[in-house]
């Protein structure tokens, strides 16, 4: 079973035919909203992948919904409390030609108590996983208490936090970063990938797909992603994630969980949205990579 201690954010779409100067007013060609935030994105990759997964996060009194939608993707969702202030929300402006900038609200998810995680992680049993990104309060925390419980600790240093890294750094057993963020590790602790004190890190690559140190086994193995189209790639490193712990979960080698981690990070490249369109174990069957 996997816990999340993840954000919860509303994502705000707001098409434009220019991006905004200081001081300028438009009005929006098109707008929709979704289901973001890294932790939901990734509570949900992980339920598309079969795997039990318990998410421990906040929203506001405007986020009911939200919650429903991932109680709908098949998510234990009885550890998000609802807490008085906003539910976090990016506010993401895209012009014609798919540049954009993004306003990102923290809101509730810096309003998880550490009373919170302790009573969730108190019904996990030794073995399971504590998944986290940085987009919550509460993790150095909730890192030394699944070590206490024997739980497994992934962690997706997203978006990069050198200080926040570190906090958690000898508590993790997986480590998932892209390249710009392993680049900012290494420069962080002045220590190569191969020297840090983490079993498994998993360096994900966009286009050259990724790369797994195993510094238990004292290898590194090259996976070519799966070549798409390119749409969006939005969603893709937490689709990936998400993937990749239930699979390992689940009882999967890591070199079949990277592999089918790959494959539905391949399918939302080449779809638009984040985590109403992550795929199921059934569409990456059915797809012919
Ligand atoms: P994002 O922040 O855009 O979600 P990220 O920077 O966390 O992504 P990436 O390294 O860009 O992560 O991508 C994660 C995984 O998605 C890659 O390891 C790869 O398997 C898959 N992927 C990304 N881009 C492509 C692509 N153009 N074609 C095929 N697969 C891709």
């Amino acid at each position: 079973m996997i816990w999340n201690l993840g954000s919860i954010n509303v994502d705000n779409f707001y098409h434009l035919t220019h991006l905004p100067a200081p001081g300028e007013t438009i009005a929006a060609t098109r707008f929709h909203q979704g289901l973001g935030g890294k932790g939901a994105n990734m509570s949900v990759a992980a339920a598309r992948a079969a795997a039990r997964v318990a998410h421990l996060g906040a929203v506001g009194p405007d986020g009911k919904w939200a919650v429903e939608r991932l109680l709908e993707y098949g998510v234990d969702t009885r550890h998000i409390a609802t807490v008085g202030t906003a539910t976090g929300h990016a506010n993401i402006n895209v012009d014609a030609g798919g540049e954009n900038n993004i306003v990102i609200f923290p809101g509730a998810n810096h309003a998880i108590s550490e009373a919170m995680i302790g009573a969730a992680l108190a019904e996990a049993s030794p073995g399971d996983f504590l998944l986290m990104q940085n987009e919550t309060c509460g993790q150095a925390y909730a890192a030394a208490t699944a070590k206490t419980l024997g739980l497994r600790f992934a962690y997706a240093a997203a978006p990069f936090s050198a200080a926040a890294v570190q906090e958690v750094l000898h508590y993790i057993d997986l480590l998932v970063l892209n390249a710009v963020e392993a680049a900012q590790l290494v420069e962080a602790t002045g220590r190569d990938i191969t020297e840090l004190p983490i079993d498994d890190v998993v360096i994900t690559l966009g286009a050259d797909g990724c790369k797994w140190v195993s510094n238990k086994q004292g290898t590194v193995e090259r996976y070519p992603a799966h070549p798409v189209d390119v749409v969006d790639t939005t969603g893709a490193g937490d689709t990936f994630t998400g993937y990749l712990v239930a699979a390992i979960d689940r009882g999967l080698p890591m070199d079949q969980a990277i592999d089918l981690g790959m494959r539905a990070a391949a399918l939302m490249v080449a779809r638009e949205g984040t985590a109403d369109v992550i795929p199921d174990l059934k569409e990456i069957q059915d797809h012919d990579f």
